[in-house]
């Protein structure tokens, strides 16, 4: 069972601290519970988009890695976004660079660049559309249908997409190692151990993962899914941080994670301490982004948020 946190002292600090400088906290559910228990909003990547466009806070403490405060200070570049932990970043947005999609541009001159949230800015400012696991296929199935798509990075993400809109599409080999450690007798066993359970299941799992499970979803979905859900039981094959969003918000309900080996290293770097730091301005980096690139990023970020309504 998963329970709400205490608040401890470092919290307090927090929170002192951010009234003081006028900062706003946002936090992506895969962050460690205490991080959560002090954020202005927990939500998925699209979610913090959304709420990164429309911060009016001075300075904006991001929670999560690299590419999300990246995403947070192109779409708000008035605003001092903060990374508390500077090498917080994430393997799959490093999977590809701005060269390789180059060259993949020159080979399929013809198609769209769809690119997951999950990327770097110069990818994001090479790509024609933006989109997180929540608003994929929405906007993959908006885009003219005469014209492929070249999907990057996460080949999990772009196959699901490929699969449920039928859309020609190239993906890249890209993809997410916690997501990547989901194997299909890890469901086969939970749903034995487990019956009354509904399987929920991250797209950036493997196709032969997602097949056993009973529902696909983004984070922000999933949360919605069990609070308006009439089950009682759910399997969670996803990064273990939304355990406790899902816990908290649901705490009649009864949540298995799929496997202990789901946790995010890189989204476990954030400590209260750095969070703290960041805001005291003895920590952290402040995130810049080349003036070029951001404004080449924007546009596929603004296009994604367009497309997502
Ligand atoms: S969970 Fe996967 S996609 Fe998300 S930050 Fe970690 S490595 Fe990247």
């Amino acid at each position: 069972m998963w329970r709400v946190t205490e608040v401890n002292p470092v919290q307090e600090k927090i929170v002192e601290l951010k009234k003081k400088s006028n900062a706003v906290i946002l936090a992506h559910t895969y962050q460690p519970p205490e991080i959560q228990d002090i954020a202005d909003y927990v939500g998925d990547s699209y979610g913090l988009s959304v709420q990164a466009s429309r911060a009016s806070a001075d300075t904006i403490v991001f929670c999560g890695v690299r590419f999300m405060a990246e995403t947070a200070s192109i779409l708000n570049p008035s605003r001092r976004v903060i990374l508390p932990e500077a090498d917080a970043g994430c393997p799959m947005a490093d999977m590809i660079e701005a060269d390789d999609l180059i060259k993949l541009k020159e080979q399929y001159p013809d198609y769209l660049v769809m690119c997951y949230v999950n990327s770097t800015a110069e990818i994001k400012a090479l790509s024609d559309v933006c989109c997180t696991s929540s608003n994929a296929l929405k906007i993959a199935r908006k885009l003219p249908v005469d014209k492929g798509i070249i999907f990057v990075p996460d080949r999990n993400l772009g196959s699901y997409v490929q699969e449920q809109t039928g859309r020609e599409m190239v993906l890249w080999d890209g993809f997410c190692p916690t997501h990547m450690r989901i194997e299909p007798s890890m469901i086969i066993q939970a749903k034995k151990d487990f019956p009354a359970s509904m399987v929920l299941i991250h797209p950036e799992a493997s196709p032969e993962c997602r097949i056993l499970a009973d529902k696909v979803f983004s984070t922000g979905e999933m949360c919605e899914f069990v609070s308006k859900s009439e089950h009682q039981e759910f399997i969670i094959a996803t990064e273990e941080g939304i355990m406790h969003t899902v816990g908290q918000a649901n705490p009649q309900k009864l949540f298995h994670l799929l496997s202990s080996e789901l946790r995010c290293p890189n989204m476990k770097k954030i400590t209260l301490q750095s969070v703290c730091n960041a805001l005291d301005g003895s920590g952290g980096e402040v995130i810049h982004v080349q003036e070029d690139i951001a404004a080449k990023a924007l546009s596929s970020l603004e296009k994604m948020l367009q497309m997502s309504k």
